[in-house]
């Protein structure tokens, strides 16, 4: 599950971890009672004025702004709220903006020079270990910075034995190149933040900007939080966090339906059970020069009510030209889920694309048998290759 901004930034505060402080708002109206607020509780009369969409980007996209006073708060705000913003993360329709955090300027002259660091938390699927990911090239796009300059992105694997160590977070803070205030300052930054990554049960924390003010603070500018959601059940208060709108309504109703589903740029509807044989099928339908335009597993249960929901999912996609369907007759027979999808084309009515069927298994010969003798305009197949070759002749 995917956090906005603001959202995050309350776990980590919840962690002991510094974020640039800020108030949410839905209008312009309370963005103003928000800038007043924080004015009185940190003497700041400057604001960020921040979309709050499920994208990054956002800066480059015209979503983050400074507002020197309270006509500028209101006139960003109102701005900002309502537009579809369109960032690198977004498709080029942009995202619509319900809300923005206004929050404290950060950026103030001091001292010192403010800098920007990259700190992210995650799993590296290699090692099976968390690491922390971090670099001085803060602010900037990670992925450009991998490319052109990858010296200058460290990690830090912490034993999932022991958690972090406090040299490790030391280390973190020299190779920032920090020192004094600064260095203490980001070894508890890096402690905590990693203790409420580990806590939350988060997937992924990337804050990009990891600020140092010009008085020596460390704090996270920008959080982008993602809750591993098989964990939700521990975090009953985390559940409420969810924002559907900004999640893609197919997808949301496919998941209300328990089906496993992933909304997808191709031209080919996929219905399989299983996420492995969902994998090698949707290789199939690339071999086959097609593009899956979905991911979705149905699950073990693939009866007459599970494959109609799951055709009416796939069909809303106005691009699907065919609809591929392979199961594996393992624990359901496969002669169930032929009738299951006779039944369903039936009731659906006109369905105009056409389907192949694999089904492959216990009782595929009978399967088959009602498949072609349905006297539907369904095409049955049993092998994988020949499932893979009627795609293509349907397309062609
Ligand atoms: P993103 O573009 O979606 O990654 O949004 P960020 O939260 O990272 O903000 C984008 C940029 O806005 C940051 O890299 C900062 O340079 C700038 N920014 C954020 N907060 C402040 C602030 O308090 N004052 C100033 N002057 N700039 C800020
Ligand atoms: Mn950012």
């Amino acid at each position: 599950m995917n956090l906005h901004e603001y959202q995050g930034k309350e776990i980590l505060n919840s962690f002991g971890v510094r974020i640039q402080r800020g108030i949410v708002a839905q209008n312009a109206q309370e963005a103003v009672a928000a800038a007043k607020q924080l004015t009185s509780e940190t003497g700041t009369s400057w604001h960020v004025i921040k979309a709050q969409v499920h994208a990054g980007g956002r800066g480059k996209g015209g979503g983050v702004k400074l507002a020197k006073n309270l006509r500028e708060v209101e006139e960003i705000a109102g701005q900002i709220i309502g537009m579809d913003l369109v960032t690198p993360q977004t498709s080029a329709e942009g995202k619509r903006v319900h809300q923005v955090l206004v929050a404290e300027d950060v950026y103030y002259p001091g001292e010192s020079e403010t800098s920007e660091f990259y700190v992210s938390v995650l799993l590296n699927r290699g090692t099976g270990r968390n690491m922390i990911m971090y670099s001085t090239e803060g602010g900037m796009d990670i992925e450009t910075v991998a490319e052109e300059t990858p010296h200058l992105i460290f990690t830090e694997e912490v034993d999932p034995a022991v958690g972090l160590m406090p040299f490790q977070a030391r280390r973190v803070a020299f190779n920032l190149g920090l020192s004094g205030l600064a260095f203490k300052e980001m070894t508890k930054f890096v402690t905590n933040l990693y203790t409420a990554y580990v806590k939350s049960d988060s997937s992924l924390f990337e804050i990009n900007p990891v600020l140092k003010t010009s008085d020596n603070k460390i704090m996270a500018v920008d959080a982008k939080v993602t809750i591993d959601d098989n964990a939700l059940y521990r975090h009953k208060n985390y559940v409420d966090l969810r924002d559907v709108r900004e999640e893609s309504a197919i997808e949301v109703e496919a998941g209300e339906l328990g089906l496993n589903y992933v909304d997808l740029d191709g031209n080919v509807g996929c219905m399989v059970n299983g996420a492995g044989l969902a994998m090698a099928t949707m290789d199939l339908i690339k071999q086959a020069g097609g593009e899956p335009a979905n991911f979705l597993d149905v699950g073990g249960t693939a009866d007459a009510a599970r494959v109609e929901a799951a055709f009416k999912i796939i069909l809303k996609d106005p691009a699907v030209k065919a609809i591929l369907i392979n199961i594996f007759g393992g624990i359901v027979r496969c002669d169930r889920v032929a009738q299951g999808v006779i039944d369903a084309y039936k009731n659906m009515g006109n369905i105009n694309v056409p389907i192949i069927v694999r089904l492959q298994g216990t009782n595929a010969d009978i399967a088959k048998e009602l498949i072609d003798n349905s006297g539907l305009d369904v095409m049955s197949a049993t092998e994988f290759q020949e499932a893979a070759d009627k795609v293509q002749q349907v397309l062609a």
